[in-house]
């Protein structure tokens, strides 16, 4: 059996990996997790590789989850006819209301109507992370103008970053309850919410899931100061939490951004939540076939901070290596994690409920037996995500559902494997060896494999939290 990575690999499809045979080798290379970036997709494109994800992942015989970023209301530029080649001093006028006409000879519309009131001569637009910043000249409530700072190429639909001015945005746009609709339709397992900047946002999303009967899972997208004001907030209300390192970079000092992982990564910790690592893990490979070694750097701390999960934006979308970047992803955190356990930052965490204490329980069992392995049945999927939470030291976490949602909501869990499986009634017995028999035939296990056993789900009947010691 080889070493089973802990860490979780996501990438976001797009032109470069919309084809059933590039979405066959993410996964055959390592993706767990997929993510259909509606900022950049129609809605009959998401259908079509939704559609294709689901038979790779079928064919591959794991479970895979798909995510479905919302844009949220983000603020972003308009078509541009043909990408602007921008000199220091160009003037450039953004137009806030689609009717305004172009003033200028570099003038393209933006999606916020606001933008005129909220911003002031002097203020700083980052655009495309920065890449281009402009100075403000002059605000009025139909258009912006301003001095191009840095020069740039300036594409169709860029991000546009206002560090330090408050914005009135609401938490979703017309667009985002467009596409809402589609991922709930087609049963996506977990939104991720862009800008989420208050927990009423995060409710508010919940809220709709539910009325829709949908189970999928809230990440919340942390993306700017006034979310980092809140954050303790929004971890505790949300499934999850991702570190929108690209937007966090524009919107804050970037010196801070280390930090601001760490602190992210430390409270999604205490609270026992998932938490995703994003943007530019592996940049320079959009061109080339091999990553920096400061992005090699970079992966190893979000390894070592034990994050859930690691993402893939440009690199798999539109990058030249998409396969290959998760190749080099894959590689590099298993020899990172072979390497050096987990547990330290779980350590902290308080154990709220005898649940916490029983599944603290098994991981000190298992982290005390050499090679020891964790299976644990579950149907609401608590114990699985606890145990993840807890973060074992070197066990892998086999977990067993009869619930196929419950199951795919588990792979984004560090050292999570969930599996589906029927219960047998009445029989735990029947059940452990059923999950037996799967992990010796995908040989997960060999004989004579110490397992610890948990489970709270298979004594139907009596409210029985179980842990058992044996052996493959
Ligand atoms: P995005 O989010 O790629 O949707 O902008 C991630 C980030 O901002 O880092
Ligand atoms: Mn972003």
């Amino acid at each position: 059996m080889s070493f089973m990575r802990k860490t979780k690999i996501l990438c976001t499809l797009g032109p470069a990996t919309e084809s059933p045979e590039v979405i066959s080798a993410l996964i055959a290379k390592g993706a767990d997790i997929i993510r259909l970036n509606m900022s950049h997709a129609s809605h009959e494109w998401v259908r079509a590789v939704n559609a294709r994800v689901r038979e790779a992942a079928a064919a591959s015989r794991r479970e895979i989850a798909v995510l479905m970023d919302l844009t949220g209301p983000s603020i972003r530029t308009g078509d541009v006819e043909q990408p602007w080649q921008l000199e220091v001093g160009d003037t450039v006028e953004l137009r806030c209301s689609p009717e305004a006409t172009a003033s200028t000879r570099y003038s393209v519309s933006v999606n916020y109507p606001d933008l005129g009131k909220d911003i002031k001569e002097g203020d700083t637009i980052m655009v495309d992370g920065g890449m281009i910043q402009i100075k403000t000249t002059e605000a009025s409530p139909q258009h912006v103008i301003g001095t191009v700072m840095t020069r740039g190429e300036m594409k169709s639909r860029r991000h546009i970053n206002l560090p330090g001015v408050p914005v009135r945005l609401p938490p979703l746009t017309q667009k985002d309850y467009a596409d809402l609709d589609l991922g709930v339709e087609l049963g996506v397992d977990y939104f991720a919410l862009s800008f989420a900047r208050e927990p009423g946002h995060v409710q508010h999303l919940q809220l709709l899931l539910e009325q829709k009967r949908s189970k999928a899972r809230v990440i919340a997208k942390i993306e700017n100061q006034q979310a980092i004001n809140n954050l303790d907030a929004l971890v505790e209300v949300s499934g999850g939490i991702m570190i929108a390192r690209g937007d966090l970079g524009s919107e804050c000092p970037i010196e801070d951004l280390p930090l601001i992982q760490r602190q992210i990564v430390e409270r999604c910790s205490y609270h026992g939540r998932k938490v995703i690592v994003a943007t530019q893990m592996l940049e320079s490979m959009i061109e080339n076939p091999v990553p920096t070694r400061a992005e090699v750097t970079d992966i190893f701390n979000a390894v070592i901070e034990q994050v859930d999960c690691v993402m893939l934006s440009g690199e798999t979308s539109v990058g030249r290596y998409p396969d290959k970047c998760v190749e080099v992803l894959d590689a590099v955190i298993r020899r990172i994690e072979q390497k050096y356990p987990s547990g330290r930052f779980a350590s902290d965490a308080p154990l709220k409920t005898n649940k916490h204490k029983t599944v603290k329980a098994a991981i000190t069992l298992a982290n005390s037996i050499q090679g020891a392995k964790l299976l644990v049945f579950t149907l609401r999927g608590v114990m699985a995500h606890l145990l993840a939470h807890q973060r074992p030291e070197h066990a892998p976490i086999f977990a067993f559902t009869p619930n196929l949602h419950v199951s795919r909501t588990l792979v984004t869990a560090r050292g999570v494997h969930p599996f589906v499986l029927k219960f047998t009634e009445g029989q735990p017995e029947a059940s452990i060896r059923d999950a037996l028999d799967h992990l010796r035939r995908e040989n997960l296990i060999n004989a004579g494999d110490p397992l610890v056993i948990l489970s709270d789900a298979l004594y139907d009947g009596v409210n029985v939290d179980a842990i058992l010691l044996r052996q493959a």
